[in-house]
This record gives structure tokens, sequence and C-alpha cells, in this order.
């Protein structure tokens, strides 16, 4: 989708800092962390929120979790504990309509989210 910000960082249209890449997913640096570990993976293909997801994307969505998991143990915060989050439409803040899952970590991350 040309008009969606994440399809074209994917496509490298727009640059970021990759941190991962394969045929499947892209996984880079948040413009704006929110701790000192703050990535962003995605799909390549579009897929605007989790409401969107179809069957047979189990294993995609599986993929978006490992690759996460192998980013945080990369970044040496697999032990220390990270969360991951993925904000479904405007209640939940979702800003960007092409599903990201947010890796955050490298702090103490309060409980219950705001
Ligand atoms: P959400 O609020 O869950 O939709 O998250 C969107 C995230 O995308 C936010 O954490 C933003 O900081 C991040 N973001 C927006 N534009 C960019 C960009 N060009 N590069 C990297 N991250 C971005
Ligand atoms: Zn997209």
């Amino acid at each position: 989708m040309q008009d969606c910000l994440f399809c074209r960082i994917a496509a490298g249209q727009i640059p970021s800092r990759g941190v991962y890449s394969d045929d499947e997913i892209f996984a880079f640096e948040d413009i704006n962390p929110q701790s000192p570990v703050h990535i962003l993976v995605i799909p390549r293909r579009h897929i605007a929120t989790l409401n969107d997801l179809a069957a047979g994307d189990e294993p995609l969505v599986g993929r978006l979790v490992r690759v996460a998991a192998t980013l945080a143990s990369e970044r040496g915060i697999a032990a220390g504990g990270y969360r991951l989050v993925l904000n479904c439409n405007a209640d939940a803040g979702q800003s960007v309509w092409h599903i990201h899952l947010h890796l955050l970590g490298g702090r103490t991350l309060k409980w219950p989210p705001g």
C-alpha cells in the first residue's frame, strides 16, 4: 500500500533503523522510544489492525513473537524481562494502521499500563 507508512518502511522507501529483516517480517527502532529498547516488529504484508487477521495468519503472528523474543535475547533483556504490546484501534492508542508488535524493555515497566 503506497499510502501506508509501515509498508513503505518495510519496502525501504522511507528510512528506518532496521534491526531484522526476512521475506515476511521487518523490525526497526521506534522513532520515539518509550524505553531503552523499543523495537517495532511488523509483517511486510499490509494488515491494518488485529481485527483484520484472517484464518491462516497464525504462523505469521507466531513468527512476529519469535522474532521479538530473539531480538530481546540479542539486546540482553530476555532474562530481566520485557513487554510485547499490540495496540488495536483508537481506545488502545493505535496510531499507525499496519499491525506492529512493540518490543519494550531495558527498564522496569509499570503495570497496569495507562
Ligand atoms: P501505535 O501507537 O501502537 O500505533 O504505535 C505506533 C508507533 O510507531 C509509535 O510508537 C511511534 O513512535 C512509531 N512510529 C511512527 N512513525 C515512525 C517512523 N517513521 N519510524 C519509526 N517508528 C515510528
Ligand atoms: Zn501497511
